[in-house]
C-alpha cells in the first residue's frame, strides 16, 4: 500500500508538471500568436425581433492559432488577462472591427466586450476615442458590452469612463444580466442603455415553470425603467415566438446562425443590399 501510495504521489506531480507545462507553453502561443495577427474578430448578428431584420452585430474574439486551430475566447481571455496582454489583444480587435463596421449600412451597430482588466487602465476611454477618431466610425453606431463583473472594482473609476463614453455618444450594455450578484442596485446606480439577458435565462422561457417567468419579469423591469432589452442565446422557433410576446426587444442566438468572419459577414450584408 505504501508502494502504491507513493506511485500516486509521483503521478500526481508529473500531471501538474503537465498542466504547467501546457499552461506555459499556451502563455507563449498567445503573446506569438499576437505578433503573428493570429487573433480576428468574428461578428453574432443581432435582430430586431418585431421586423426579423439585422440591426447589429456583436464582435466575438477568436484565435485561428496555427498550432491549436480555432480557439473559443473562454480559453484565451482569461489567459490573457493574466499575462496582461488584454489591452493590446482587445485593441487590435476593436480596430479591425471599427474599419469592418465602416463597410457595413450605417444603420448597422457594432458591439464589443470589454474586460474588468481594461476598465482599470485610466486612459481606456480616450484610447477608445482615439480609435474613433482613427478610423472615422461614428461613436453613435459603437456600444461597449460590460459585465457585473466589470462593477466589483472601483466603481468611481468606471462611473468616470462610462462618462466619458458616453458623452462622446457610445452606448453601454449590462451583458449577461442576471448571473452576477446585486444587479438591481447597479442597475440604478449606473447610466446603462441596455440590458442584455443572459442565455441561461432565455433557453428557459420555453418551459412552464418558474424558469420561464424570469425572462419576462427581466424584461418588465427594462421596460419599468426605460432601458431596451437584449435576448441572447435564441437557439429555436419555440424561444423566438414566446420573446416576440413580450414586446419590442432585440436578440441573437444560434437560431440566425453562428458567428462568422467579417468576409462571410459582408456577403451576408451584401445579399441584404445592407453594405
Ligand atoms: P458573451 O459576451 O456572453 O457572448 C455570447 C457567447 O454565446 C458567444 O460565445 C456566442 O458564440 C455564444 N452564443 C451566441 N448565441 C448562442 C446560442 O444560441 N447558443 C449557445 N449555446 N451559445 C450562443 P463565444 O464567442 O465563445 O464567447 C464567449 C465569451 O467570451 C463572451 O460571452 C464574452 O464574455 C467573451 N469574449 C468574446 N470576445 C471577447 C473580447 O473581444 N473581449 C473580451 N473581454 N471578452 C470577449
Ligand atoms: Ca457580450
Ligand atoms: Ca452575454
Ligand atoms: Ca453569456
Amino acid at each position: 500500500a505504501k508502494k502504491r501510495g507513493r506511485n500516486r504521489y509521483f503521478w500526481f506531480e508529473s500531471q501538474m508538471e503537465d498542466e504547467l507545462r501546457f499552461r506555459n507553453e499556451l502563455e507563449t502561443a498567445i503573446r506569438e500568436g499576437l505578433s503573428a495577427d493570429e487573433f480576428v474578430p468574428y461578428y453574432e448578428q443581432q435582430i430586431d425581433l418585431e421586423t426579423g431584420k439585422i440591426v447589429g452585430f456583436e464582435m466575438l474574439a477568436r484565435w485561428r492559432s496555427a498550432k491549436y486551430g480555432l480557439v473559443s475566447p473562454d480559453i484565451f481571455i482569461p489567459i490573457a488577462e493574466e499575462i496582461d496582454v488584454i489591452g493590446t489583444l482587445s485593441e487590435t480587435l476593436i480596430r479591425r472591427a471599427l474599419l469592418d463596421a465602416l463597410e457595413w449600412h450605417e444603420s448597422i451597430t457594432l458591439s464589443v466586450n470589454i474586460s474588468p482588466v481594461q476598465l482599470r487602465d485610466p486612459w481606456f476611454a480616450q484610447k477608445i476615442l482615439h480609435m474613433l477618431v482613427e478610423t472615422g466610425f461614428p461613436a453613435r453606431r459603437l456600444e461597449i458590452e460590460i459585465t457585473e463583473s466589470c462593477l466589483h472594482q472601483n466603481i468611481a473609476a468606471v462611473r468616470s469612463i462610462i462618462a466619458s463614453l458616453k458623452n462622446q455618444g457610445i452606448s453601454i450594455s449590462l451583458d449577461d444580466f442576471g448571473t452576477g450578484y446585486s444587479s438591481l442596485s447597479q442597475l440604478r446606480s449606473l447610466p446603462f442603455d441596455r440590458l442584455k439577458i443572459d442565455r441561461s435565462f432565455v433557453s428557459e422561457i420555453a418551459s412552464e415553470d418558474a424558469s420561464g417567468e424570469l425572462v419576462r419579469a427581466i424584461v418588465s423591469l427594462g421596460k419599468g425603467l426605460s432601458l431596451p432589452v437584449t435576448a441572447e442565446g435564441i437557439e429555436n422557433g419555440t424561444v423566438l415566438e414566446k420573446l416576440r410576446g413580450l414586446g419590442d426587444i432585440k436578440g441573437q442566438g444560434y437560431l440566425y446562425g453562428q458567428p462568422e468572419d467579417a468576409y462571410a459577414t459582408r456577403a451576408r450584408l451584401e445579399k441584404l443590399d445592407l453594405l
